[in-house]
C-alpha cells in the first residue's frame, strides 16, 4: 500500500492521506502539486509533503485524481517554514498554503477561466484539446472547471489548463488585468545658451518669420516669469493656444529642452552605474560596521534617520550577495512603494531585479516564481511585499527589511496572521542567511533586541549630502484659537509657511491623522449622531457625495436633513477628516493644485501609484493625507510638512499610542527637506508640552524608547511580554458574553499568566456580529511553546462546548 500525505488550501489544520499505485510511488515527490477529491464533489490542488507506506486510522484514503507537476514547485525550505507559520501563529497550514502560493497554481471545481485580453494567439501552437477550449471562450466569456471537464469528455483537466496559463492564453477569472505603468509628463526648459537678455533677442531675432514659435517662446518667458515651477509642454501650449507641433519644431531647432522629471531620477543613477557606486564616508562607515556585525550576528538594524541614504547602503550590501551568487529578498511595507525602488534598482541591476506584486496578475507571479524556484538570474533579487516571503528561495544569502517598524508587516486578516519582519528572521536562519532591518523609527521591539545585544546595531544619525534635518516649530492650538488666529483648521502660522512655499514653487505635505476623528454629524438641540444600522460606529460624513458611510461595513445613506431623534433641522459636521482640510484648502489657496491621499482616493488599482505619480511630476502642489503618507516616500521637492493635530493620535486607545504618533510624526516630517534646502515642519497641537512631542522635535528617539520601554515593562506589554489575543464573535449577544466568560475562566483556571478581558472594544459590534477581546500576555522567559499549547487545547474543548460552538473565535499572536 502506497500513499501521499497532503495540504489542502482549505482552513484545515491537519494534512490528509491519499492512496496511490506503486508506479506513483516511485514518481511522486515532495513539493509537486496533485489533484484530489474532497468531500462530496469537489477537487482541489493539494500539495505533496510526504510520500509512505502507512495506512490511516481513521479514515480510508481515496486515491488521487491526477498528478500535476513534473518536477516540485515547492520545496524542502518552504514547507518546513510554512508549518513553522502555522504553529506560530497557531493557524491551519492550509491557511499559510493558500496565501503563498499564486492562485493559479491552486486550480479547483470552483475555479472561472477566461482567456487573456489583447493577446494574439497562434491557433497551430494548441493541441487538439487546447484548442476545444479556446474555441469555447471565443462563445462563452469565461467557463467552469465542469464545463471544461464536459468540453474535453474527460475528468482530468487540470494540466490541460495549467498548459494554457503558461502559454498566456487563460487566465483565472478573479484577477485584475491592468498594470499599471507611471505616466511621464513633459517639460520644456529653454537651452542655456538663450538664458540672457542678448540670447533672448538673439532668439526672437531668430524666429522673426516663425509667427507661432516666437509666441510660444514668449509665453514660455511670461510664465516662468510668474511660476518658478517647471513647465510643462501641456502648459505651454494651453497658453498659446499653439499646437504641440510648434513646441516640437523648437525642440528640434535645439531651443527648448524636453526633459521628464520622473526620467531624471533614472538618469541620475544611471550615471553612477558607469562609475560604480560611491558611498559617502558616513555610509561606507555604516556598511562595513554592518559587515562586521554580520560576522556574529545573524540579524542586524540599520537605525537611520530620514534621508540618510540607507537604500544606497542596501544596493550596496546586495551587490556583494548577489555577487556570491546568492538569492536576496527586500520587503517593503507596500506594495505601492515597489515602483519607485524598482526603478531604482534596476539601474544597478538590471534585469537581475523582479517584483512579487499582488496587484501583478497571476501569469506574471507564476513567472517570478518559476525563476526563484531555478534560482534563475532574472529573480536573484526579488523586491516585494510580505508574501514575497512565501517564494520557493533555495540559495537565499540575505533579507531586508525596509521600513521594519511598519504595521503592515502584520497581517492582520485572513490567517496566517504573521509579522512578515519575524517570519523573515526565521526563514533566513534555515539558509544561513542575514537579515538587515532598517528604519529611521525602529519598533520598540526590535530596538530592544539591537540593544541586548541579539541583533548587530548600526546607526547613521546624518542625512545623505549634509542636508539639514527639518527644522520643527509647534504650534499652540489654544493660544491660536484663543487669540482668533484660526482659519478652519489652519493656524497663521500654518498659512503664511504654505503661502511662502508655495510662492517659491515647492511642494507642501499636510498630514490627518483620520482613525477616530472622521467627520460626523450631529445634532444641534439634542446632541444624537446617527449610527450604522449594523455596526457600532458612527457613520461618517462624506461631503463630495452628500452621504454618511460606515467605514466597517460599507453602509450608506443621504445625509439626513433633519434629526431622526428630534426632527430638528439644526445639524452640523464635528470632527475633521483629510476631505475637510481639501475643502479648507480649497478656499484658502484657490490657485494651488491639491491633491488627497487617504483610504478613499487611493482604493482603486494603482490609486496611491497615481497619486504619488502626479506628486512626483509636481501636478500637485499641496498634498493632503493620512498615515500612508508616512512610508517611506521620497519627493525631492517639498520643503513643507504640516501636522494639522498631534493629539487625536496620541490619544488613541492603545498601547502603542505614543511610540506609532512619535514613529508617524518623525516620518512625516523626514519628507521635508530632502535635497539642498533645509526643510521645515509645523506640528499643531493643543499640548505642546507633550513628552512626545518634544521628543520628535528634539529627534531624540533613545528618550522616547526608554521611557516607552519602562511603561511597557510596568504595564506588562511587548517586548517584555507577548501577546496572544482572542477575539470571539457572534450575533447573539447574550450567547457571546457567556462564551467568553466561560474561555476567560478556564483559561484563568489552567495558566499562570496575567490575561485581560474578556472586554467590549471600542467598535463592539461590525456587520450585526458581536465581539469580545481578551489578551493573554505570556512572559518572555516563559515557553511560548507550551503556552500555545494549553491555549490551544482549551480552544478545542471550548468548541466542544455545545452551546458555544457557533462562536468564532479569531487567534492573533502577536498580536501588533
Ligand atoms: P533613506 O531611505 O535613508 O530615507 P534614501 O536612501 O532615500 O534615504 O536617500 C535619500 C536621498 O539621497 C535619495 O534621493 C538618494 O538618491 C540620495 N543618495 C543617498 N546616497 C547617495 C549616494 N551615495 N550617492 C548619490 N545619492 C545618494
Ligand atoms: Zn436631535
Ligand atoms: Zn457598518
Amino acid at each position: 500500500m502506497h500513499f501521499v500525505e497532503v495540504i489542502l488550501p482549505l482552513s484545515l489544520e491537519k494534512t490528509f492521506t491519499y492512496s496511490i499505485s506503486e508506479a506513483e510511488f516511485q514518481y511522486i515527490q515532495k513539493g509537486m502539486r496533485i489533484a484530489v477529491p474532497f468531500g462530496k464533489s469537489k477537487v482541489y490542488t493539494a500539495l505533496v509533503v510526504e510520500v509512505h507506506q502507512n495506512q490511516p486510522i481513521l479514515y480510508e484514503a481515496k486515491e488521487i485524481q491526477e498528478i500535476l507537476d513534473e518536477k516540485p514547485v515547492v520545496n524542502e525550505f518552504q514547507i518546513n517554514h510554512w508549518f513553522w507559520v502555522a504553529s506560530y501563529y497557531m493557524c491551519a497550514i492550509g491557511d499559510v498554503y493558500r496565501t503563498a502560493m499564486p492562485s493559479a497554481f491552486l486550480l479547483e471545481s470552483e475555479t472561472l477561466i477566461t482567456q487573456k485580453q489583447e493577446i494574439f494567439i497562434n491557433e497551430s501552437q494548441l493541441t487538439d484539446e487546447e484548442f476545444m477550449i479556446y474555441e469555447a471562450l471565443q462563445k462563452q466569456s469565461s467557463l467552469k472547471i465542469q464545463d471544461i471537464v464536459a468540453i474535453l469528455n474527460k475528468k482530468k483537466v487540470f494540466p490541460v489548463i495549467q498548459k494554457l496559463i503558461t502559454k498566456n492564453v487563460l487566465v483565472l477569472q478573479e484577477e485584475m488585468q491592468e498594470n499599471y505603468k507611471p505616466k511621464l509628463v513633459r517639460y520644456i526648459r529653454l537651452n542655456a545658451h538663450y538664458n540672457s537678455n542678448e540670447g533672448l533677442s538673439e532668439l526672437l531675432e531668430q524666429l522673426k518669420n516663425a509667427k507661432k514659435q516666437r509666441e510660444a517662446v514668449l509665453a514660455y518667458f511670461q510664465i516662468s516669469a510668474v511660476e518658478k515651477k517647471p513647465i510643462s509642454v501641456k502648459k505651454l501650449t494651453e497658453s498659446t493656444n499653439s499646437g504641440s507641433t510648434v513646441v516640437k519644431s523648437l525642440v528640434e531647432k535645439g531651443i527648448f529642452e524636453e526633459y521628464h522629471i520622473q526620467e531624471d531620477r533614472i538618469n541620475f543613477s544611471g550615471k553612477i552605474n558607469e562609475a560604480g557606486m560611491v558611498l559617502s564616508e558616513v555610509q561606507q562607515k555604516a556598511f562595513s560596521e554592518i559587515n562586521t556585525q554580520f560576522l556574529s550576528k545573524d540579524v542586524c538594524l540599520l537605525h537611520g534617520v530620514t534621508s540618510s541614504g540607507k537604500t544606497e547602503i542596501y544596493i550596496q550590501l546586495i551587490e556583494q550577495y548577489i555577487k556570491e551568487q546568492k538569492q536576496v529578498l527586500y520587503l517593503l511595507p507596500e506594495i505601492a512603494l515597489t515602483t519607485q525602488l524598482t526603478e531604482r534598482l534596476q539601474a544597478y541591476f538590471g534585469n537581475k531585479v523582479a517584483v512579487f506584486h499582488s496587484k501583478y496578475n497571476n501569469n506574471e507571479r507564476v513567472e517570478v516564481w518559476n525563476n526563484v524556484l531555478n534560482n534563475s538570474d532574472k529573480a536573484q533579487i526579488v523586491i516585494g511585499a510580505r508574501s514575497a516571503l512565501f517564494l520557493p528561495f533555495s540559495n537565499l544569502g540575505l533579507i531586508i527589511v525596509d521600513e521594519e517598524h511598519e504595521q503592515t508587516f502584520k497581517q492582520q486578516d485572513p490567517a496566517p496572521r504573521y509579522h512578515a519582519r519575524d517570519a523573515a528572521i526565521v526563514l533566513a536562519h534555515s539558509h544561513n542567511a542575514k537579515v538587515l532591518l532598517g528604519s529611521a523609527t525602529p519598533s520598540l521591539e526590535t530596538f530592544f533586541n539591537a540593544e541586548s545585544g541579539k541583533y548587530g546595531l548600526v546607526t547613521v544619525t546624518e542625512r545623505y549630502g549634509n542636508v539639514m534635518m527639518p527644522t520643527i516649530d509647534l504650534v499652540d492650538l489654544k493660544d491660536k484659537y484663543f487669540r482668533k488666529r484660526m482659519t478652519g483648521h489652519f493656524s497663521d502660522t500654518l498659512i503664511e509657511s504654505i503661502t511662502e512655499a508655495l510662492s517659491l514653487g515647492e511642494q507642501v505635505i499636510l498630514f490627518q491623522n483620520r482613525r477616530g476623528y472622521s467627520p460626523v454629524i450631529e445634532c444641534i438641540t439634542c446632541g444624537h449622531v446617527p449610527h450604522c444600522p449594523q455596526c457600532d460606529v458612527s457613520l461618517t460624513y462624506h461631503k463630495h457625495k452628500n452621504q454618511l458611510r460606515c467605514h466597517y461595513c460599507g453602509y450608506s445613506m443621504a445625509n439626513p436633513t433633519n434629526c431622526h431623534q428630534c426632527n430638528s433641522v439644526e445639524l452640523t459636521t464635528k470632527g475633521f477628516g483629510t476631505e475637510q482640510i481639501q475643502l479648507e484648502l480649497i478656499e484658502l489657496f484657490p490657485n494651488a493644485k491639491i491633491g488627497r491621499m487617504d483610504q478613499d482616493t487611493t482604493r482603486g488599482k494603482f490609486g496611491f501609484e497615481k497619486i504619488i505619480d502626479s506628486f512626483k511630476n509636481r501636478e500637485i502642489d499641496i498634498l493632503v493625507g493620512t498615515q500612508m503618507l508616512a512610508k517611506g516616500l521620497d519627493f525631492d521637492n517639498v520643503s513643507l510638512v504640516g501636522i494639522m493635530n498631534a493629539d487625536n493620535m496620541l490619544y488613541h486607545p492603545d498601547f502603542r499610542a505614543f511610540e506609532r504618533s512619535y514613529q508617524m510624526m518623525t516620518q512625516v516630517s523626514g519628507r521635508a527637506g530632502r535635497s539642498e534646502k533645509q526643510g521645515k515642519v509645523i506640528i499643531q497641537t493643543y499640548n505642546p508640552e507633550h513628552t512626545i512631542i518634544r521628543q520628535v522635535t528634539n529627534n531624540d528617539y533613545e528618550g522616547m524608547y526608554r521611557e516607552q520601554l519602562h511603561e511597557r515593562m510596568i504595564y506588562k506589554y511587548p517586548p517584555y511580554f507577548r501577546l496572544v489575543k482572542l477575539t470571539l464573535k457572534h450575533r447573539d449577544f447574550n450567547k457571546l458574553k457567556d462564551g467568553a466568560m466561560w474561555l476567560s475562566e478556564v483559561l484563568r483556571q489552567n495558566m499562570n499568566v496575567p490575561i485581560l478581558g474578556p472586554e467590549e472594544p471600542p467598535i463592539s459590534r461590525i456587520r450585526n456580529e458581536y465581539i469580545r477581546t481578551m489578551m493573554v500576555k505570556i512572559p518572555k522567559e516563559n515557553s511560548i511553546l507550551g503556552t500555545k499549547k494549553t491555549i490551544q487545547k482549551i480552544l478545542n474543548s471550548f468548541e466542544t462546548v455545545a452551546q458555544y460552538r457557533s462562536i468564532k473565535v479569531i487567534v492573533n499572536v502577536d498580536f501588533y
